[in-house]
Parts: structure tokens; sequence; C-alpha cells
């Protein structure tokens, strides 16, 4: 808005209707303009979009778990047979404060303390919860944050509500981290670093060993976002801290249920302080109604189920070294080494088409746009499944030409 839209009152001289108009027509005019696409029927890897059946190379459902009808069979007939029991209530009806707090929370939280190891686990109604709700009760304006460039939404968000001082590093950079670390050196009461694991838009590995021997020397505290690598990653399917060795460095790690977990929510694992005080003080987990009790159960079926799926693990990883090795020896850009297969295009435009193409030919994959990654850097994402084939990425490296 400029200034002469602005009256004598300092209020703007036209509707904000007229406003809001404006702005979506500047992301229409910029091919930034997002609408929910309608998404049909889903069966195993394929899904159903604008009425025809794709490959999904777009889902976070890593393990392919979503899409097991047998467990969600088996799981669907027990609540039949027990509606009276409430482990299968379909709402929990007040926060966890009140009287939300199923037994079930404890089954679960429990369950995963145990096999992290770990003092106590805390459960999040999302990992956007978790993110917007951890670092502003946890830090005061004497603190400082040191966030990794490339992290999530939710993790920016929840640096916004804090009120601490914040800088960002470029993306795994821990020269540039060790420098401020060190800048900081007595200045605040607390300095928090915090980062993905598997970073959800270029593929890439935050370099764990290196960030918890930094936190140490330094004294700060790290947060550690695995959204994307629980399920994918270490012998249980813990994430990337467990794949290397460094779960007992990380002070606060939060994994998402939403994806390789195939339900919904997040936890975070810490000492039983971190928890009592997050209890204590954490907004989203206070002021909001706590998942329902159908919910935590399916996400205890499937936490445990997936701790044994490592033949599945490795064969994701494989699908995923497959295909960027195809796609790097056609002259594409292929930034990462996981299972987030980013195929950097640059142009909106050309990220755009090179998806109606793939569309045409039978698959499902998005283009993502700033200003979810920098300008110039529009991408096409494949995020891979545990129940593709070594078929279906032969059929679409096949069909991707520079
Ligand atoms: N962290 C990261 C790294 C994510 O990619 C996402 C979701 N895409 C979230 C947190 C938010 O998790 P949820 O979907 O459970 O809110």
């Amino acid at each position: 808005m400029t200034t002469s839209e602005i009256n004598s009152e300092g209020c703007s001289a036209m509707p904000i209707e007229e406003h809001i108009a404006r702005e979506l027509d500047v992301l229409k005019a910029r091919q930034r303009y997002r609408t929910m696409p309608e998404v049909g029927a889903r069966s195993g890897r394929f899904i159903s979009v604008g009425g025809r059946r794709l490959l999904n190379l777009s889902s976070n459902d890593y393990l392919g778990l979503g899409a097991d009808q047998e467990l969600l069979s088996s799981w669907l007939a027990a609540a039949a047979g027990s509606a009276e029991d409430g482990r299968f209530a379909m709402t929990s009806s007040s926060s966890r404060l009140l009287t939300g707090n199923h037994p079930l929370y404890g089954e679960l939280e429990d369950a995963i303390a145990a096999e992290y190891a770990s003092e106590a686990a805390l459960v999040f109604n999302s990992g956007y919860h978790a993110n917007t709700g951890i670092l502003p009760a946890l830090s005061n304006r004497h603190d400082l944050i040191l966030c990794d460039r490339l992290n999530h939404a939710s993790i920016i968000d929840g640096i916004r509500i804090s009120e601490a001082e914040y800088k960002r590093f470029r993306h795994a950079d821990y020269d540039q981290l060790e420098a401020l670390l060190e800048e900081s050196r007595g200045r605040y009461r607390q300095v928090f670093i915090v980062t993905e694991s598997v970073f959800s838009m270029d593929g890439d590995l935050a370099d764990l060993r290196r960030l918890v021997s930094l936190k140490k020397r330094h004294g700060a505290t790290l947060i550690v976002d695995e959204a994307h690598g629980v399920g994918v990653y270490g012998s249980r399917g813990l994430g990337l801290g467990e794949e290397l060795g460094v779960l007992d460095g990380i002070d606060i790690l939060i994994g998402t249920f939403g994806k390789a977990f195939a339900s919904t929510g997040a936890f975070g694992v810490m000492s039983n302080l971190f928890r009592e005080y997050l209890v204590n003080t954490m907004r989203t987990v206070i002021f909001t109604t706590a998942l329902p009790p159908m919910v935590l159960g399916w996400s205890l079926l499937t936490f445990r189920k997936q701790l044994g799926m490592q033949h599945e693990r490795q064969h994701l990883l494989a699908l995923a070294s497959q295909l960027r090795g195809r796609l790097r020896s056609e002259g594409f850009d292929v930034p990462g080494e996981s299972h987030i297969v980013p195929v950097v295009l640059g142009e909106d435009r050309k990220a755009v088409e090179m998806g109606g193409a793939l569309r045409e030919a039978g698959f499902h994959a998005l283009p993502v746009r700033p200003p979810t990654v920098p300008e110039n850097s529009s991408r096409l994402r494949f995020s891979l499944r545990a129940d593709l084939t070594v078929e279906d990425i032969d059929a679409l490296a096949s069909i991707m030409k520079p």
C-alpha cells in the first residue's frame, strides 16, 4: 500500500477486500497463486488427481505405512468391536491440562521415551504446534536463537513469536555458526541452535555430529527437527540422530507423526525437566484441545510397526540414489542425498511446465516455488516412498530430459 492510499486518520481509503484482491492479482501475475488440488482416492502408491490415476511422488508417507490396508483394517475392526471403550473416541473434548489427557498419551510417550532411551517424551498436536510452541516457551529476551537459513516455516514462526534475539546462519554453514557462537559468548542467558535434520526442500542432511560438538563446546541448547528423518534413518527409524549415534547430544528432538509414521501429531524427546517446564509454559500445549484417543492409539501402532521396517528404509534410500544418479547423469541439478529428491530448474515457469508434462505421463510431482524456496530456485520435488519399485523410478527417469 502506498502512502497516498492512507487517509488523514491514518486509515486506508480502500476497503480491505480491494487490498487483498489486488494482492491476489499480483500472485496470479507472478505465477505464485496457490489453489488446493482436487485429490481423489488413494490406492497404495497411486493417487487420483483431477480424475486421473497417477504415481504419487508428492506424499510424505515415506514408508508406505499409510497405504497398509491390512494394518488399517485390523485397527478399524478393533475400533468397531470396542466402541464403548474410550480408547477409540474421536474427540478428547478438552486440553490435556483439563480432561483431555487420555491414558494413551502416557502409553505413547513412554513408548517413545523408551525407544530413544530418553527420560521423557511429550506429544503435540502437530509439528507446527511443536515448532511454534517450544522456542517461545523456553527462550526470553536475554537469549539468542541461531537458526539455519533453510529451516521450515514453522520454526521461523516459533522464532517470530519468541522474545529472543535471533540470527540466521547460511544453510549448513557451520563455520559461520561457530563464528556466531564465539561472538555471542557471555552476552546472553542462553543460546539455542535450531536445525532440521533432513531439509525438506533440498533433501540434504545436517551435520549433526558437528552440531553436537559445537553445542557442547559453547554450552548451547540444540533443537533438531527430524520431521523428515524419523522412519527413514536409523536402524529403528528414530531418525538421523540415531543413524549418526548422537541422540544423547540433542537436547530436544522433534519428530512428526504425519509423515513416515502415517498418522497425525508430533512428539518431542527431552529430559524430565524440559518436559515439566513445557507442560507449564508451552501455549500450544496448554491452550489447545488434545488429540483424539483414536489418533493416539493409531500413532502408537504405527510407531511400533515402523521400528521393524528396516528393509523398507533400505529400499527407499536405494531408490533415492538410483533416481539421483540417473537425473544427475542427464545434467539436472539435483541437490541432497535423502529420499527427498529435488530437481532445481530455476524459473517458476519451468517447474510448472515440467510438473505438467510429468502429469501427462502419469506422475504426480508438484513444483515448489518462492516463497517456499529462494528466488530463482523453483524446483520439482520428488518425495519418494518405500512402496515404489525400481521399475517406477526407471520409468520416471527415462522421461526426464533437461
Ligand atoms: N517441520 C518440518 C521440517 C516440516 O516439514 C513440517 C511439515 N511439512 C513440519 C515441521 C510441520 O509438521 P506438521 O505437518 O505435523 O504440522
